[in-house]
């Protein structure tokens, strides 16, 4: 109850904003289920947000995002893209459904899909952290670095959703923002996304789901789990039902094939990643077993992956594997993972001291 007052009074607090009031520029996606742009104000009010903005307009998935943006803003600020507003747009006439609104601050122009695509990566994204070059150590090491303060990041990030009872469920590179004003990486598009706290989008839309980056179970929650109750029902009964189901764990798998694809060049691309897919299910799902049959054979590409998974005693290649499993109860958790030794190791200095 406390919670469903405490939005309402910040909703009385929180200014609002009408179609009319935003100019809209560069289109930067276009899903099925909506279109984002770049946006601004038009008359921007002397206490308004600052004014660089994105817009998407969405059909009707978009109450959802519009919940989930409001209770990640709350509960766990940091993690995801700074949400401004959401609101249902009616068309003019009062005809047809009308569309819903979201507005949030914007980051910055590129997605860790767009450093994973370049040649440069991951010197990319160094050099976006830190501005300037640092004393490292040089090669293989300093890749390793970068890549791993990249994951303390979305781990991080995972860590406070999942604690706040969201499970993201389409985590992706191209659903990860570089933030050019906190200089980290943050989650975007919560359209998938669950609460398991108040059980809203509780049956997974299966056909929302990347097939890239899911894990194998089908379902979030086991099939057995009965249908969403009432929201206060559903407050009560969610903290057994999330440990009996674990449903975090498929974010988990999907954060570990980013970490795949940052180790190894040759799986960033869409055909790359699709192909191990395919060999990892052939391989039941086994990563070492996948290991055994791709490395007597590897290229210099892949070799170069497997070297830099085994630097330190193999601490890379362990936590691998702990997140890109079969089973979900097998799977490790983000608060888990950031505490596994592969983060022992100093991270780059400029994102030690950003968390
Ligand atoms: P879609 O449903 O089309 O996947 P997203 O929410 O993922 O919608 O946004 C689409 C694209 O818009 C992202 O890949 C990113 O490039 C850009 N984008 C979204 N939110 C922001 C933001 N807050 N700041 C900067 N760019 C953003
Ligand atoms: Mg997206």
């Amino acid at each position: 109850f406390d919670m469903f007052f405490l939005a309402f009074i910040q909703r009385l607090f929180r200014p609002s904003f009408r179609k009319d009031e935003f100019i809209l520029g560069k289109k930067l996606g276009e899903g099925a289920f909506g279109v984002v742009y770049r946006a601004s104000l038009a008359n921007a009010k002397p206490n308004a947000p600052k004014c660089d903005l994105v817009l998407k307009k969405a059909t009707e998935y978009g109450a959802v995002e519009i919940w989930m943006n409001e209770r990640a803003r709350r509960a766990c600020a940091n993690s995801c893209a700074d949400f401004v507003y959401g609101f249902r747009e009616r068309s003019a006439k009062g005809k047809g459904r009308g569309e819903y609104w979201l507005i949030w601050r914007f980051e910055g122009e590129d997605t860790l899909s767009d450093f994973m695509t370049s040649k440069e990566f991951p010197y990319n994204v160094e050099t976006k952290i830190l501005g300037e070059v640092q004393d490292l150590p040089k090669g293989l090491e300093r890749e390793n670095r970068i890549i791993q303060t990249i994951m303390r990041q979305l781990l991080f990030a995972l860590d406070s959703l999942h604690s706040t009872g969201i499970v993201h469920r389409d985590i992706k590179p191209q659903n990860i923002i570089f933030s050019e004003g906190s200089r980290t990486f943050k989650i975007i598009d919560l359209g998938a996304a669950a609460d398991l706290r108040v059980g809203i989008n509780y049956i997974p839309k299966e056909f929302l789901l990347d097939p890239r980056y899911s894990a194998p179970e089908q379902y979030i929650m086991s099939t057995q789990t009965p249908s969403a109750p009432s929201a206060p029902v559903a407050t009560a009964l969610s903290p057994v039902l999330w440990q009996m189901n674990l449903p975090d764990r498929f974010d988990m798998y999907s954060v570990g094939l980013i970490f795949l694809q940052m180790a190894f060049p040759s799986l960033r691309t869409d055909s790359g990643l699709i192909q191990f897919n395919r060999q990892l299910k052939r391989c039941g799902y086994d990563l070492e077993a996948w290991r055994k049959t791709v490395e007597p054979r590897a290229g210099s590409d892949l070799r170069k992956g497997f070297e830099l998974l085994n630097l330190d005693g193999g601490i890379g290649w362990d936590l691998l594997t702990s997140m890109v499993r079969y089973k979900a109860r097998q799977r490790t958790d983000a608060k888990s993972a950031l505490a596994h030794p592969y983060f022992n190791q100093e991270g780059l200095l400029g994102l030690s001291y950003m968390q």
